[in-house]
């Protein structure tokens, strides 16, 4: 559902978010090598090119920021390249779930931020949840015959109108620390209290 403001209405290009996607030295200058995803310095860039564009035309914007469990216990595990083949893996997975303009990046070490735009809350709460169990039925095998185990936390929140990316990234980080809290293994809405708990922590 296309929100439309028409005072804001000028025509921008439909998709900034797609011709940064296609601008290849740009792409290589911020994409980790060897994978299909963008780094820190891409998403933050893009979010604020993206973030433009969708005040521009009036669509929801959601951050889901995903972060891998007991990633610390996988390495100790499986070695510190199981967990960067574990990391390479779900970067590709999320590049080829999610569309072609939604964002795809890798925040941190074992973080990743997809940046969506919505028709609201409850599909990006079902997309994610949708990958989350793709993500949980991933096989990662080994050259020695291992499959290697992992879950990932979630959490998400909606780019308010006025409010700045690095603070809706913010509160997505604190769902995904509630999704922490309440077990892992899950997605948590920022705003929402976690499942199993009682109150609402904001
Ligand atoms: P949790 O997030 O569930 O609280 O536990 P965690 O063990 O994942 O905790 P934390 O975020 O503190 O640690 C993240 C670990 O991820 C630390 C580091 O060893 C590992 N890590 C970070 N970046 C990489 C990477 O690029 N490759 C590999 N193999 N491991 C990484
Ligand atoms: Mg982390
Ligand atoms: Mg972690």
């Amino acid at each position: 559902l296309l929100r439309l403001r028409p005072l804001h209405f000028k025509f921008l290009s439909r998709n900034r978010i797609e011709r940064l996607f296609h601008h290849e030295l740009y792409r290589q200058a911020t994409m980790g090598a060897g994978t299909q995803i963008f780094n820190k310095r891409y998403l933050l860039d893009t979010l604020k090119a993206e973030f433009q564009s969708s005040r521009v035309h009036g669509r929801p914007l959601s951050v889901i920021y995903y972060d891998l469990d007991f990633f610390k216990k996988v390495n100790d595990t499986y070695g510190h390249s199981g967990g960067d083949l574990v990391l390479r893996k779900i970067g590709e997975m999320l590049r080829s779930e999610t569309r072609a303009y939604d964002c795809v990046g890798r925040y941190g070490g074992e973080e990743f931020i997809v940046l969506v735009e919505t028709n609201g809350m409850p599909f990006v709460e079902a997309a994610a949840e949708r990958l989350r169990v793709k993500l949980n039925s991933l096989k990662v095998r080994l050259d020695d015959g291992r499959d290697v185990e992992f879950s990932i936390s979630m959490g998400i929140a909606e780019v308010h109108e006025g409010e700045s990316i690095d603070s809706a990234r913010e509160r997505a980080d604190q769902a995904l620390y509630q999704a922490k809290g309440s077990g892992r293994n899950r997605v948590i809405v920022d705003g929402s209290s976690a499942s199993g708990a009682e109150g609402e922590s904001r």
